[in-house]
């Protein structure tokens, strides 16, 4: 058991006021030190590379020349006697330190632990209310984490600009200022910021004075004091914007701010947010608690969003529509993270996790339950197949690792939080909550979520106290069941046997293996995962061909069970009936069945007699047991085949991704198998295109515009010649001024001619993506111009991406991630470059975010080879450990994939060969 790092409990925060003054221009050549001790000077920056202009601001030493003045009074109450006050705070310095008017005679800082210690040589009594008052200055940095400036090009002048905004999720508050950072802490705040006369200012509540300063014109802006919250859901923003506007049924207040001019952008984000916040209302039976809702969009953002209570921050491309510009896909992305942050607003926000073990209690919930209000919005989506092809599948992928990890788990240090934003946290978190909410029923499921919000409103609260709730309400052993699946690393495997009607259940792991064979797994990781999981409780379903309609359930207990006496059905295997087990892939376990039961369910796919759920769900299996081994490659091939009819959006997610996976596995680096393979590939999804077309229809349904995207770009992937020119004559017609591709096609067409055409048109993509006006276009000609097979243009896209002048940092990820999953080549040539570069990667995404796990995981995912997991291994192990210690689980589980992949190539090269062979030969 790893031991939290906590602060010492001698006193509790009750109120914050807090006082900041951005500087939003950079103060030259001054000398700033911050709580480290670290004294950094402001240099000119490096000469820019030539060709390539650089804006003040963008390189990271530029950052001390940013700073921002703060100063605050904080009401404690004493627990503990104590004469020293121990709190958060990282590069921050603390000018002075009073408390109850005794000024502090040391004040030290511990940049490890992330703490400031102030010394009062005076005892204060325990239960009394003491006064902190604190003066300080800190960076306002470029790095997308704590309080931090976000560049923007001024709509008039052209000129560049900053605003200041906050990233505090999960333990960056200290950054902005010294604070107790631990969720359970919750306390009030009152802001205060000043600002330029021409600024606004947004925080999580309303603003409650504005004044002008004499002595030098800056605004002074107080916002009202917020109910009791934890610190990491503070935010403030500072900026120019405009904003649309709009009121819930229930009279909340709710805008979304975007930059100068584009308010228009916000309208679907607004409309989406005003009824979902309504419909979360009514589904929690508890009114959101504050007088308004503010969404901002913010054009450098590390993550897709921040839940920030009342002041929801978002990267552009999460908020942003434009009719015009806007792929279907945008619609989607939009209408689920509004909906995932606005369902923080309870779950999360006014209910919180005590520690960040309970993290996915907040980010599983709020995954699950923005699909069910989008699924409320929009019927039509068909959204809840989708989750099955993406967070289900996600879950199940990372999940079936050694190196994964219990949904539960334990985090003792700052450092080590960021990494579990992970598929375990959201997806696995979501797909066990969709399981047991389907267990319940939903109205149940519904009812304990009301009394566990109810009975922890303005608290804290753990994995157990939702359990206690739903077991409440429900009369059934919820904590036993559930406890199988959030304490426990993995999910199982259902094998089932229809001769005697024999369920038993293992752990499925990605490498086929057994649990108790743990020669690979890596002992630094924690000692739950090492722990060989017993069994889960399982809420066992299936259907069958006699009553395809009429699934029937049990709760599968134990290791194995004979499902004849617990079903009260005798089975005939020799009917020739079809079984399938986990209807609608609502459990989080996969399913083998017997050789004949597979040969079985074909039939069912092709006519469609099963609905499109359940066809994804055998199709996701068997991929994923060919994968393990468990099965031979041909059943995986014969199942992707039968797709060859197929209709459904959220089926061909799940078939396209496969055949990228056996691409990128078997047909890499072999051009007459490659051929093979794509040809395969081709022909699988001939029928369905050419049924959709390249135009829409006059008011088609959104899965089919999202179908037609899909489609057209892996026929590109798989060079398919039809596609590519009528790709290639569109894309023409566009640089002729005669026609425009619509945003839906755009990727599929700027891929084509980047992969397959000319120099002129690299460079046409490349004007596109400079002259693009929204985040969501300058990704696509990003990931357009990851698909070049020019070892040249490899090279001169690796050193793009990290040009900021060029490419934000936020979306530098795609650059390098796109030219991984594309090309043998290319993926080789990222990989050396991540190495050859890794300090810059590192000081650019490894402080305080996520990002750099992202690089580490896009870039290896695809190496299918023992000397490519020998290469990472060493390559991590001769970095220091303190870049390690944030992508620690990353690097085992790349490996751990890499070795798979090379297990299953290995296993099934000469199958695969044989079967295209004889289908494209
Ligand atoms: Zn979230």
């Amino acid at each position: 058991m790893v031991e939290r790092q906590l602060l010492p409990k001698t006193v509790r925060p009750l109120l914050y006021d807090i006082t900041l003054e951005p500087g939003l221009e950079p103060r030259l050549h001054e000398s700033v030190a911050t709580s480290d001790g670290v004294t950094s000077e402001t240099s000119a920056p490096a000469g820019p590379p030539a060709g390539s202009p650089q804006h003040p601001g963008d390189t990271e030493d530029e950052d001390a020349a940013f700073t921002f003045q703060g100063q605050e009074t904080v009401e404690l109450e004493v627990l503990e006697d104590t004469s020293s006050i121990v709190l958060n705070a990282l590069e921050l310095k603390i000018h002075s330190a009073r408390l109850n008017g005794v000024e502090a005679h040391s004040i030290t800082s511990d940049p490890d632990a992330q703490t400031a210690r102030l010394e009062f040589g005076q005892k204060f009594a325990a239960g009394t209310r003491v006064r902190l008052e604190l003066t300080f200055q800190g960076i306002l940095n470029s790095k997308m984490v704590g309080f931090y400036r976000a560049k923007y090009q001024d709509p008039e002048s052209g000129t560049v600009k900053y605003m200041a905004v906050t990233q505090f999720e999960p333990t960056d508050a200290r950054q902005a200022f010294p604070c107790w950072d631990e969720p359970a802490l919750k306390s009030r705040f009152r802001i205060t910021l000043v600002i330029p006369s021409d600024r606004q200012a947004i925080s999580n509540m309303p603003v409650e004075q504005e004044t002008v300063r004499t002595s030098d014109g800056r605004k002074v802006v107080r916002f009202e004091e917020t109910p009791l919250m934890s610190t990491y859901l503070v935010a403030f923003v500072v900026g120019e914007f405009d904003y649309v506007e709009g009121r819930t049924a229930e009279g909340v207040q709710v805008r979304v701010y975007t930059q100068k001019g584009v308010a228009h952008q916000g309208a679907f984000a607004l409309d989406c947010a005003v009824k979902v916040l309504s419909y979360f209302t009514e589904f929690f039976g508890t009114p959101y608690p504050l007088p308004k809702e503010d969404l901002i969009a913010v054009p450098d953002f590390a993550a897709g969003a921040m839940e920030n209570w009342g002041c929801i921050t978002f990267r552009e491309t999460a908020l942003l529509l434009d009719p015009e510009r806007s792929a279907a896909s945008a619609r989607s992305r939009v209408a689920e993270v509004v909906a995932h942050e606005l369902a923080h607003q309870w779950f999360g926000n006014l209910v919180t996790m005590e520690w960040w073990t309970h993290l996915w209690l907040n980010e599983g919930f709020a995954t699950w339950a923005a699909e069910l209000a989008v699924d409320h919005l929009f019927p039509s989506w068909q959204q809840w197949m989708q989750f099955v092809s993406t967070t289900f599948a996600a879950a199940l992928r990372l999940d079936a690792l050694r190196s994964s990890h219990p949904i539960e788990v334990e985090v003792a240090r700052a450092q080590q939080v960021n990494e579990i934003f992970d598929a375990i946290s959201y997806c696995k978190g979501a797909s066990v909550i969709r399981m047991l909410a389907n267990y319940l029923g939903l109205e149940v499921f519904r009812n304990g979520l009301c009394r566990y919000l109810n009975k922890f409103t303005y608290g804290n609260a753990s994995t157990d106290d939702l359990w206690q709730a739903l077991e409440e309400e429900s009369g059934k052993p919820i904590s036993h069941m559930m406890r199988s699946w959030t304490r426990q690393t993995g999910y199982p495997v259902i094998y089932f046997d229809d001769a005697n009607m024999i369920v038993r259940q293992e752990r499925f792991l990605a490498d086929g293996g057994s649990v108790s064979h743990t020669s690979r797994v890596n002992t630094n990781a924690d000692s739950d995962s090492n722990t060989a999981p017993t069994h889960w409780v399982v809420p066992l379903g299936m259907m069958d061909s006699s009553q395809p309609a009429v699934p029937r359930y049990f709760l599968l207990d134990a290791k194995q069970a004979e499902l004849q006496s617990i079903l009260g059905t005798a089975s005939n295997a020799s009917e020739q009936r079809w079984i399938k087990m986990n209807p609608h892939q609502t459990g989080t376990y996969r399913v083998n069945y017997t050789p004949e039961m597979w040969q079985r369910l074909v039939e069912p796919i092709q006519t469609k007699v099963l609905g499109a759920t359940d066809r994804l769900g055998l199709a996701m299996d068997a991929f994923a047991l060919t994968k393990a081994g468990i099965l031979p490659a041909s059943v995986a091939l014969q199942m992707l085949a039968a797709f060859s009819k197929e209709d459904d959006y959220a089926c061909w997610l799940d078939v396209v991704g496969s055949l990228g996976e056996l691409g990128a596995v078997f047909a890499s680096d072999e051009p007459s198998l490659r051929s093979q393979f794509d040809r395969f590939a081709c022909d699988l999804m001939r029928y369905t295109a050419e049924r959709i077309g390249w135009k829409p229809e006059p008011n088609e349904e959104h899965v089919t515009a999202l179908l037609r995207s899909l489609l057209l770009g892996a026929l590109v992937k798989h060079a398919d010649s039809s596609t590519v020119n009528e790709a290639r004559r569109s894309w023409k017609a566009e640089q002729d001024g005669t026609d425009r591709v619509p945003a839906d096609l755009r990727l599929a067409v700027m891929s084509a001619v980047v992969q397959y055409g000319t120099d002129a048109d690299f460079d046409a993509v490349l004007q596109a993506y400079a002259q693009a006006v929204m985040d969501e276009e300058r990704v696509r000609c990003i990931r357009a111009l990851g698909c070049t097979r020019d070892p040249a243009k490899i090279r001169w896209l690796l050193d793009w991406g990290l040009d900021r002048s060029q490419v934000k940092s936020q979306d530098a990820i795609y650059v390098y991630s796109t030219l991984a999953a594309n090309t043998d080549s290319g993926r080789r040539a990222t990989w050396q470059y991540l190495r050859e570069h890794w300090s810059t990667f590192y000081q650019r995404f490894g402080k305080g975010n996520f990002l750099l796990s992202s690089f580490v995981s896009s870039i290896l995912r695809d190496f299918s080879s023992e000397e490519a997991a020998e290469e990472a291994e060493a390559f991590f192990a001769s970095i220091p450990d303190k870049e390690r210690e944030s992508i620690q689980r990353t690097i085992q589980q790349s490996t751990e994939r890499i070795r798979a992949n090379a297990a299953w190539r290995q296993r099934d090269m000469h199958a695969v060969r044989a079967w295209l062979a004889e289908r494209c030969g």
